[in-house]
């Protein structure tokens, strides 16, 4: 299953007024996705079409209310501007919440500090470990992947406003974190090198802000019962979880790592577990388990 766990809504800033749940699910039915997430999902007005327009599908996922198509998972994007060690801090932060109650319970956690009726992306002034341990707080269950690390603004590890180590971004908290998202410019190996990113699984999503971007990026899943929980558990364990993906609209389909004419990027891990679901060739050995 490919999931694009990072995109937006018409809410979020930039974004398409086309985006509205039922066109969402479309375009990721289309592009191939078996899960993709919420977005924006503190945002108050959001939140009430996602209620209104989706229905419980198990395991804290939801679908479209009378239909087929996607399994949609509870997610927001928080943007955090904060001081730290001398400069200052934008960095962004993905947060996957267990069912869209728990969304409402955040929002009502987070409301003194950001405007959650505007962006839908809402921006924070307050430090990364400080916002991190109230959505711990909030809802224990959340999971935190930080967004593009590498892009140089807003990523946790950018180069302009960024630091050296999830360490000295989360502190203390920086442990609770087993998943970061690549983003578009950055590629798995280029990641492996860093050596403070090694428990890390990798999340790759599309941070779509119209349909047509929709699951350019994605993360492959083989799960048994797909839920928030499986989801969580395959990002922390490795349980379930198969790498990222890149798509390719022309084909209409993704490829596995091994394949790497296409461009394909995949955790070494992973590597060998079974051939390419999408054109069950075996997948060859990646330069990282060689080396
Ligand atoms: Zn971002
Ligand atoms: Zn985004």
């Amino acid at each position: 299953m490919y999931a694009d766990l990072h995109l937006h809504s018409r809410f979020a800033f930039n974004t398409s007024p086309a985006l509205t749940v039922a066109a969402l699910a479309a375009a990721a039915a289309r592009a191939g996705l078996g899960l993709i997430g919420s977005g924006d999902a503190l945002h108050p007005v959001w939140r009430a079409e996602l209620c209104r327009d989706l229905e419980p599908a198990g395991g804290g996922l939801y679908r479209l209310r009378g239909g087929a198509g996607p399994l949609v998972m509870a997610t927001v994007e928080l943007s955090t501007v904060f001081r730290k060690a001398g400069r200052v801090r934008r960095v962004h932060h993905l947060v996957h919440l267990p069912d869209l109650e728990a969304a409402a319970a955040l929002a009502a956690a987070l409301d003194r500090f950001a405007n959650l009726a505007g962006d839908g992306r809402p921006i924070f002034k307050l430090d990364a470990r400080e916002l991190f341990a109230r959505v711990l707080d909030a809802v224990p269950e959340a999971f935190l992947v930080p967004a593009h690390i590498w892009t140089p603004w807003y990523g946790v590890l950018g180069a302009n406003s960024g630091f050296e180590t999830l360490e000295d971004c989360y502190g203390d908290l920086a442990g609770e974190i087993f998943a970061v998202e690549t983003g578009l410019s950055a590629d798995a190996e280029m990641i492996r090198r860093v050596s403070s990113l090694d428990r890390c699984r990798l999340l790759s999503g599309s941070d779509a802000h119209g349909l047509a971007n929709l699951g350019r990026e994605a993360t492959a899943f083989d799960l048994a019962a797909p839920g928030f929980a499986a989801v969580r558990r395959a990002l922390a364990a490795g349980e379930g979880y198969r790498g990222t993906v890149e798509s390719f609209p022309e084909h209409g389909k993704y490829h596995w790592d091994g394949h790497r004419a296409c461009g394909v990027r995949v955790d070494p891990a992973a590597e060998a577990e079974g051939p390419c679901p999408a054109c069950g060739r075996p997948l060859t050995v990646g330069v990282a388990r060689r080396g």
